[in-house]
């Protein structure tokens, strides 16, 4: 499939998948807890075999709200909206999302793409605080804090078969 993604198989052990653009490497232990090495080219997973799976969404999405969490914050002061809360859902159809109330949901699964990524789906989010549409206004705004937007966009594009990961 399109860039390189290849879906897990049923045993996890040696299968390596992206965490926020960067290769990473699992491995299934005896140990009781998770543990992750950051490496010079590849990251390392040490995931215990009992509930492998499980304990790893569990561990993506803890980390995935807390990082998606303090981005948002960070661009919420600097683009000076102020949206009602910030939080990450399993959905596979769709990166981010903003409600008429200001609620803000990601998926997960965007924790696999680089920063840049990331960042560009928060201000997008951001910015349908403002404008609950996708007007010129509204493009205007992501355009202003992500000027590159397009690139990252494409980005997200091209890996979308993340989406189908865990
Ligand atoms: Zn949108």
């Amino acid at each position: 499939m399109g860039a390189g993604i290849e879906l897990p198989p049923e045993n996890l052990d040696g299968y390596t998948f992206l965490l926020l653009g960067k290769h990473c490497l699992i491995r299934l232990t005896e140990e009781k807890s998770i543990r992750f090495c950051k490496g010079h080219t590849i990251d390392e997973l040490f995931l215990p075999k009992q509930n492998a799976r499980a304990k790893l969404v569990r561990w993506l999405k803890e980390n995935a709200r807390r990082i998606f969490a303090s981005v948002t914050e960070e661009k919420a002061h600097e683009m000076g909206v102020a949206y009602a809360s910030a939080s990450v859902s399993s959905a596979k159809s769709r990166w981010g999302s903003c409600s008429s109330e200001d609620k803000i949901r990601y998926t997960f699964r965007l924790l696999y793409a680089p920063r840049e990524a990331i960042e560009y789906v928060v201000v997008h989010e951001l910015a349908h605080v403002k404008h609950k549409n996708h007007s010129a206004a509204f493009w205007e705004t992501v355009e202003r804090y992500v000027p590159d937007w397009k690139k990252r966009r494409k980005w997200l594009k091209t890996h979308r078969l993340l989406m189908e990961i865990f």
